[in-house]
C-alpha cells in the first residue's frame, strides 16, 4: 500500500509537470530570479502562506500550524544556469543562452506541492512550516548566506534541502551523515623573475624551472600533508608562461581547485600552500603572488538529519530504495551554510530514468528529468514536516 501522501501527491502529478514545465520555460540567471520568484511567491500566497522578501529574490513562505510547536524549514533554490538548452521538447527554455539545466525548477515544484500537500492537513501539522525560496545557489558567494543573514532561519529548528540527482533512478533517495558535498576552492600562483634571452639565462631569472618545482611540491601535499584517509584534491589545471623558443618570460603562472570535505584538512592545505610558494620563490629569488580563493564549504549533515530523511523516505519509496550510505560527491552547494546554523540534512532524490534514456548529468545542455521525481520529492518533504 503507498502511502497516504504519496497517494495524495501522485494526484497532483498534472500540477506539478505544469508548475514545473512554467518555470522551465522562463529560467533566470543568479540573482535576476525575477519572475521566478514572482510566481512562486504568488502559488504560496494563494494557497494561504504568510510571504516575506527577504533578501534580492528571495522569500521565505510560512505556513503556520494552529496546533503545533516548532518550525521546520524546506529550502528550494531557484536559479538557473548560463546554458542553451538542447532538448527538443515543448517546454524547451524561451530564454536564449539560459536554461534549468540544475533542475531547480524541480525544487521549487516540489516546495510548492509540499506546501499545497500541507495546507491541505494544516490540523495535522504537529509544528509548523517554513518554505524557503533562495535566489543565486549557482553563483558564489551564494544566497544562503545572504537569506541567513536577513534571519530566514530565526525561529526554525531544522532545516531540509534536496537536489535531484539524475545519475540516480526515479523513486530513489540517497544521503548520508558527515560530508556530502565538498569545499571547491581555487588557488592562483604567480611567480616573477626577469625575462631575458634563452641563450643568456645567467643575465635573467627564469621563472619555469621554479614553478615547474612548486608544481611537484604541490602533489605532495596530499599525500604527505593530509592525515590518510582524509580525502582530498589538489589539482593543477593550469600552467602558462612564456611566447616563443628564444625568449625567457617575467613570470609564470599557476590556477589550479583544491576539493576538501573537512574545514582542518582544508585549513591545513591553503596553510601549507602558501609556504611551499613562499619557499619556492625565497629558494630561486623570486617574487610570489598566491590568491586563495574560498568556494562553498562542504554540506555537514547532522546524523538527527539524515535519520529524519531515512525514515520519511523509507515510507514514501520503500527502505530498500533509500541509501544512507551514499559517497560524499566532489560538487559544491551553499545549503553548507544553514546546517552550520540549524541541524537538518541535505538528501537527494532519483531524477533519471535509464530506460527511457534519462541519464544527462546536472549542468548538460540535455539535462532532464523523470518528472515523477516531483511527486515523490514532494510526498518525502511533505512527510519530513508532518
Ligand atoms: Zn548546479
Ligand atoms: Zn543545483
Amino acid at each position: 500500500m503507498p502511502h497516504e501522501l504519496l497517494t495524495a501527491a501522485e494526484g497532483l502529478q498534472d500540477w506539478l509537470t505544469t508548475q514545473r514545465r512554467t518555470l522551465h520555460m522562463v529560467p533566470e540567471l543568479s540573482l535576476h530570479e525575477f519572475k521566478t520568484s514572482e510566481h512562486c511567491a504568488q502559488q504560496m500566497a494563494e494557497l494561504g502562506l504568510k510571504v516575506t522578501k527577504l533578501w534580492g529574490e528571495g522569500f521565505i513562505a510560512d505556513l503556520d500550524a494552529p496546533n503545533g510547536k516548532g518550525r521546520v524549514a524546506l529550502r528550494a533554490d531557484m536559479d538557473a544556469l548560463p546554458i542553451t538548452e538542447l532538448n527538443d521538447v515543448p517546454y524547451r527554455s524561451r530564454h536564449g543562452g539560459v536554461a534549468h539545466m540544475c533542475g531547480h525548477d524541480t525544487h521549487m515544484t516540489i516546495a510548492m506541492g509540499t506546501a499545497r500537500l500541507l495546507a491541505a492537513r494544516r490540523d495535522k501539522l504537529t509544528r509548523s512550516v517554513r518554505f524557503i525560496f533562495q535566489p543565486s545557489e549557482e553563483l558564489p558567494p551564494g544566497g544562503a548566506k545572504g537569506l541567513i543573514d536577513k534571519g530566514c532561519l530565526e525561529g526554525v529548528d531544522e532545516v531540509y534541502g534536496l537536489h535531484n540527482n539524475p545519475q540516480m533512478e526515479v523513486g530513489t533517495v540517497a544521503t548520508r551523515v558527515g560530508a556530502m558535498t565538498a569545499a571547491a576552492d581555487i588557488f592562483e600562483i604567480k611567480l616573477t623573475g626577469r625575462g631575458g634571452h634563452a641563450s643568456r639565462p645567467h643575465e635573467a631569472l627564469d621563472p619555469i624551472p621554479a614553478t615547474a618545482e612548486l608544481v611537484g611540491m604541490l602533489q605532495t601535499l596530499v599525500a604527505r600533508r593530509v592525515q590518510p584517509g582524509k580525502p582530498a584534491v589538489v589539482s593543477v589545471t593550469k600552467f602558462h608562461a612564456g611566447t616563443t623558443h628564444n625568449i625567457i618570460p617575467d613570470s609564470a603562472e599557476l590556477l589550479g581547485t583544491v576539493r576538501s570535505y573537512e574545514e582542518p584538512v582544508r585549513a591545513r592545505i591553503i596553510e601549507e600552500m602558501e609556504r611551499m610558494v613562499q619557499a619556492v620563490a625565497q629558494a630561486h629569488g623570486l617574487k610570489h603572488e598566491y590568491k586563495y580563493l574560498r568556494g562553498y564549504d562542504s554540506i555537514v549533515n547532522h546524523e538527527s538529519g539524515v535519520q529524519a530523511v531515512a525514515k520519511a523516505a523509507a515510507e514514501i519509496v520503500g527502505e530498500g530504495n533509500v541509501n544512507t550510505g551514499f559517497e560524499p560527491q566532489t560538487w559544491g552547494e551553499d545549503f553548507s551554510y544553514y546546517l552550520q546554523h540549524r541541524p537538518g540534512a541535505f538528501f537527494l532524490v532519483g531524477s533519471g530514468n535509464r530506460q527511457k534514456g534519462i541519464t544527462e548529468p546536472l549542468h548538460s545542455a540535455r539535462f532532464n528529468v523523470d518528472e515523477r521525481c516531483l511527486a515523490i520529492g514532494t510526498a518525502v518533504m511533505a512527510r519530513l514536516a508532518l
